[in-house]
C-alpha cells in the first residue's frame, strides 16, 4: 500500500492507473497535475485524483509513488521539474510507449534520483484520449513491460512489478532496445500506416463519398487512426530509427504484393495471402493466452 501517488498527466493512462490503484486499495491519496488546470480540475471532479496540485513539483512532494503519464516528448521537462521532490524511497515510473528516449530523458532530467526510476509501458490503451475515458479495469489481464536500467535500484523494480500485478496486469521485463524494436513493428508502424491510409483517402476529391461506403473491415483496419495527435507525434519521432526500419520492411512486402498483382500472378498472390492469413488466424492477444508454466 502506498500513501500518496503523485500523478503527472491526468489523461487516459494516468487516470486509469489512479482509478485502478484506488479500486485495489493500493493507494491512500492521489495528488494530480496536468498541463491545463481545467484537465486537473476535471480529474478531481471525476474522483480520479483527490487533490489538484498547481505544479508538477507540488504534485510529487510527499509522494512515495510517482507516475509520469505525459506524451513522451514532455517527459524530460517533467523529470527536471520533479527532481527535487523525489525522496530516497519514492518509486518513479513512466508509461511511455517508447523507452529509449524516455530513459535518456530520465538520465538528463532525474540525474542523481535515477535509481528510483523504473521505466514502464502498459500494453493497454484506447484510440480516445483524456481523463473522461479513464477506467479502473484498463490494465486487467494486459501486459506491462518494465525496462529497468543499470542505475535502477532492484527493490524499486520489485515494488513496481508487485504494483502492476496488484492491479491485474501481467508483468514482463525486457531490455529497452528490444522493446523499442518490437513495438516499432507491432504498434508504431500500424499506427503510422493507419494515419497515412486515412490521409490518402481524405485527400481524394471523392474521399467523403468513399468513406460513406466503407464497412466493418475498414472500421477494424483504421480504428487506431483516431488516436491522439500529440501522443503519436511524440512516439513516432522518439522511436524514428526503428519506425523507419520497419516502414522500409513493410514497403518491400507491399511492393512484392503489388508486383504479383501487376503480373496477374494468381497462384503467387494466393500464396502470399495464405501465408499472411495463417499467421493472423493463429494469433491471439498475448494477454488472452494462458500463463506459461515457468
Ligand atoms: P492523454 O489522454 O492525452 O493524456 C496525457 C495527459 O498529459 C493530459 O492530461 C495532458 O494534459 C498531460 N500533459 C501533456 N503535456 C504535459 C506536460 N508538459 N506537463 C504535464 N502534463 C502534461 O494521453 P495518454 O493516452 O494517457 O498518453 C499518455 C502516455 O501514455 C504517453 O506517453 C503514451 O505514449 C502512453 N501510452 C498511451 C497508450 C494509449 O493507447 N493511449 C498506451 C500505452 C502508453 P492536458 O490535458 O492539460 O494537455
Amino acid at each position: 500500500m502506498f500513501d500518496q501517488l503523485g500523478l503527472i498527466g491526468c489523461g487516459l493512462i494516468g487516470g486509469s492507473f489512479a482509478l485502478a490503484l484506488k479500486q485495489a486499495r493500493l493507494v491512500k491519496r492521489v495528488v494530480g497535475y496536468s498541463k491545463s488546470p481545467s484537465t486537473t480540475e476535471r480529474a478531481r471532479q471525476l474522483g480520479v485524483i483527490d487533490v489538484a496540485a498547481p505544479s508538477a513539483l507540488l504534485a510529487v512532494s510527499g509522494a512515495d509513488l510517482v507516475l509520469v503519464a505525459v506524451p513522451v516528448g514532455a517527459c524530460e521537462a517533467t523529470f527536471r521539474a520533479i527532481r527535487h521532490g523525489i525522496g530516497e524511497r519514492t518509486l518513479v515510473m513512466d508509461v511511455g510507449s517508447t523507452k529509449g528516449s524516455v530513459i535518456e530523458a530520465a538520465e538528463r532530467g532525474l540525474q542523481q534520483k535515477l535509481a528510483s526510476f523504473v521505466p514502464a509501458h502498459p500494453i493497454a490503451g484506447k484510440e480516445v484520449s483524456g481523463v473522461e475515458h479513464a477506467e479502473a479495469g484498463l490494465f486487467k489481464g494486459r501486459q506491462v513491460v518494465l525496462t529497468p536500467i543499470q542505475a535502477t535500484r532492484r527493490t524499486h523494480v520489485d515494488r513496481a512489478a508487485q504494483l502492476w500485478a496488484g492491479i491485474g496486469a501481467r508483468v514482463l521485463q525486457m531490455d529497452h532496445e528490444a522493446h523499442d524494436a518490437a513495438f516499432a513493428g507491432v504498434s508504431h508502424l500500424p499506427h503510422l500506416l493507419a494515419f497515412a491510409f486515412i490521409d490518402a483517402i481524405a485527400a481524394r476529391s471523392d474521399g467523403k463519398h468513399m468513406l460513406g461506403l466503407a464497412g466493418t473491415g475498414f472500421r477494424d483496419f483504421t480504428r487506431i487512426a483516431a488516436s491522439d495527435p500529440a501522443v503519436w507525434r511524440d512516439i513516432l519521432l522518439s522511436n524514428r530509427e526503428q519506425v523507419l526500419l520497419q516502414s522500409q520492411a513493410f514497403r518491400k512486402a507491399l511492393m512484392q504484393m503489388e508486383a504479383l498483382i501487376a503480373a496477374d500472378d494468381s497462384p503467387g498472390l494466393e500464396q502470399a495471402i495464405a501465408a499472411a492469413s495463417r499467421v493472423r488466424a493463429a494469433w491471439t492477444l498475448p494477454a488472452d493466452q494462458p500463463p506459461s508454466a515457468e
